[in-house]
Parts: C-alpha cells; sequence; structure tokens
C-alpha cells in the first residue's frame, strides 16, 4: 500500500518543479488563484519524486 503525496499549501509557491518532476501527467496540477498545487490522491503512486525536487519542503509522503 502507497501513501499519495500531500502538500503543505504554507509553504508551496506554485513553482510547478513538481509538476515536471512527477511521472504521470496531470497528478499534480496548479491551483492558478491560490498558487499552490493539488495533488490527485487517487492517482499519485506515491514515488516520492515530486518531494525529492520541491525546493520549499512543501511535500510529504509519509
Ligand atoms: S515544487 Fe514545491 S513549491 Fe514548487 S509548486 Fe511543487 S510543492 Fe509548490
Ligand atoms: S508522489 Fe510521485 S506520483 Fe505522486 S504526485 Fe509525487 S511524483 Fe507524482
Amino acid at each position: 500500500m502507497y501513501v499519495a503525496a500531500r502538500v503543505d499549501e504554507e509553504k508551496c509557491n506554485g513553482c510547478r518543479l513538481c509538476v515536471y518532476a512527477c511521472p504521470d501527467p496531470n497528478v499534480i496540477a496548479v491551483i492558478q488563484l491560490k498558487k499552490v498545487v493539488a495533488i490527485d490522491q487517487k492517482r499519485c503512486k506515491g514515488c516520492g519524486l515530486c518531494a525529492t525536487v520541491c525546493p520549499k519542503g512543501a511535500l510529504a509522503v509519509s
């Protein structure tokens, strides 16, 4: 069983690095108005790649 990634909206600045790092298209989406990302909890595989590239430490998979 895997754990889907979670976003700390207080830390995320919407830079999109995690969007480019995610191997699956459209799992991470930028909410333009809030300048934060949202993760599709049903499709995220919990691989953790997004968390490794986030410069703000805004993503966690455990
Ligand atoms: S890499 Fe981090 S700061 Fe940048 S959009 Fe993703 S979660 Fe937000
Ligand atoms: S944990 Fe993996 S599948 Fe899930 S959003 Fe991050 S990079 Fe994409």
